[in-house]
C-alpha cells in the first residue's frame, strides 16, 4: 500500500528527517486559516496517490491566505490522473537551490536493498534516468547491513549529492525498516538558497506482507482508497482492483493470474483479481460474487475453478448458494475442470439460472465472458 505525501512527511518528521511545517485539509475555507497560521505564503499540493502532480497542476503556489483559499478550492475539485483529490497539504514554501533524488527499493530479484540518488531530481527524474543514466547512482544495499553513516556517505559521493544529505540517507533508511516499506522515495530533496536540506515530497510503499505488525495505517487508509478493495479486506479475500470489465474468480493465485492474461488475451480486460484459495466455502463465493457485482465497471463474470483439493461440486454447490444470497445482475460464465467436475457441473446445469452458463475450457470460457462484457 502506498501512503499519501502528508503520510510520509509525518513518517520523515518522526525521524528528524527536516521538512517544511505543513497542514492539511478537505476545506478551502479551513485552507486560508491555515495559510495564515503558516505565514501567509504556502504551496498548495493535491494529496493523491500518483506522481506527477506538479506537472498536471496539483501543486501551486499561493502568496497570501485569500489565494490559498481559491488555489485549495481549485484543487480540491481536481482530478489527477483519474485519481478525485479529497485533500490538500498547505506547506510553507522554500527557496530551492538544488533538488536531489533519493530513494530505496526493494530489489526482489536481488534479495537487497537499492539505493538510488541523483543531483539531479526533481520532476523530470524519469526523463534524466532515460537520457542519462550515469546521472543516477544505484548502489546494492544489504538488508541486514542496512545503511550506515559509512554507507550513506558511498551514496552520497556516488551521486555527487552535498555531505548534509548523509544524515537524510541514514534516517530515511530508518523509515524504511520501521515502517516496513519496501520503497521510500524523497523528490525532490532540496538544499535551500540558505544551505539547509528539506525533504520537500515524500512516497512511501508499505509491504502489505508485513500488515499484521504495523497497526498504524489501518482499514481507514485503505477505505480511503477504493471501496471495493475496503469492502474485499473487510471479508478477508484476496482482491485487487484493475481496469477492465470482466470480473474474475477462481481458486489459487496462479490460475487467477494465468485467468488474467487469458482474458488480455482474448482482447477484454479483466475488472479485478480475486483467488478464492483452496477449500472456498459457498460464503466465500457468495462475499467475492457481491464484491464483483458491486463494481460498476463490472460487464461479465469468469468463475474458472480447477478442482484439486477442492471438489467441483463443493464450488458448483457454493455457487448456488451465492446464487440465492446475491442478486445476479450480471451474466456469470463458470469452468469447472478437475476433481469431481461432471457433478459440479450437473449441480448447475440443475439450478438452471437464466444468467449463468457453463464452458468446458478456459479458453472457451474466456471469449465468452469477453463476447458479453463487450455486448453489455
Ligand atoms: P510531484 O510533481 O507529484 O512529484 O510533486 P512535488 O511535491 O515533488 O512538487 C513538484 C515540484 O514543485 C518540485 O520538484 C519543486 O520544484 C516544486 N515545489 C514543491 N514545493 C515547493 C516549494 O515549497 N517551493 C518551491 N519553490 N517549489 C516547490
Ligand atoms: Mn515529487
Amino acid at each position: 500500500m502506498d501512503l499519501y505525501e502528508h503520510e510520509a512527511r509525518a513518517l520523515f518528521e518522526e525521524r528528524g528527517i527536516p521538512v517544511p511545517r505543513a497542514e492539511v485539509t478537505d476545506s478551502p475555507q479551513e485552507a486560508r486559516v491555515m495559510a495564515r497560521r503558516l505565514g501567509g505564503s504556502v504551496v498548495v499540493k493535491a494529496q493523491v496517490k500518483t506522481g506527477g502532480r506538479g506537472k498536471a497542476g496539483g501543486v501551486r503556489l499561493a502568496t497570501d491566505p485569500a489565494e490559498a483559499e481559491r488555489t485549495a478550492r481549485r484543487i480540491l475539485g481536481k482530478d489527477i490522473k483519474g485519481h478525485p483529490v479529497r485533500k490538500v497539504m498547505l506547506a510553507q514554501p522554500v527557496d530551492i537551490e538544488s533538488e536531489f533524488y533519493v530513494a530505496y527499493v526493494l530489489d526482489r530479484a536481488a534479495g537487497r536493498f537499492l539505493a538510488i540518488a541523483s543531483a539531479e531530481g526533481g520532476t523530470d527524474i524519469e526523463e534524466v534516468a532515460a537520457v542519462r543514466p550515469e546521472a543516477v547512482a544505484r548502489i546494492p544495499v544489504d538488508p541486514a547491513e542496512g545503511v550506515t553513516s559509512a554507507k550513506a556517505g558511498e551514496i552520497a559521493e556516488a551521486a555527487g549529492l552535498p555531505p548534509q544529505t548523509v544524515d537524510v540517507l541514514v534516517r530515511l533508511w530508518e523509515v524504511l525498516v520501521g515502517q516496513d516499506a519496501v520503497l521510500v522515495e524523497v523528490n525532490p530533496l532540496v538544499r535551500t538558497r540558505q544551505g539547509h536540506i528539506l525533504a520537500l515530497d515524500g512516497k512511501v510503499t508499505l509491504d502489505d506482507n508485513a500488515r499484521f505488525r504495523q497497526s498504524r495505517w489501518g482499514a481507514e487508509t485503505i477505505a480511503h482508497d477504493d471501496p471495493l478493495e475496503a469492502a474485499a479486506a473487510a471479508k478477508g479475500l484476496n482482491y485487487v482492483k484493475l481496469d477492465g470489465e470482466v470480473g474474475v474468480i477462481g481458486n489459487g493465485a496462479g490460475l487467477v493470474m494465468s485467468t488474467l492474461d487469458v482474458v488480455a488475451g482474448c482482447g477484454a480486460r479483466p475488472a479485478n483479481f480475486l483467488d478464492i484459495g483452496g477449500g472456498a466455502s459457498a460464503q466465500v463465493m457468495a462475499d467475492g460474487l457481491t464484491v464483483i457485482l458491486s463494481d460498476p465497471a463490472v460487464k461479465s463474470v469468469f468463475v474458472n475453478v480447477f478442482g484439486g483439493i477442492t471438489a467441483c461440486d463443493a464450488v458448483a454447490d457454493g455457487i448456488v448458494r451465492a446464487l440465492d444470497e446475491v442478486r445476479l445482475t450480471k451474466p456469470l460464465v463458470v469452468r469447472l475442470d478437475g476433481n469431481n467436475a461432471s457433478r459440479g457441473r450437473a449441480v448447475l446445469d440443475e439450478r438452471a439460472h437464466p444468467l449463468v452458463q457453463q464452458a468446458t475450457t478456459m479458453d472457451g470460457a474466456v471469449r465468452r465472458a469477453a463476447e458479453l462484457a463487450n455486448a453489455g
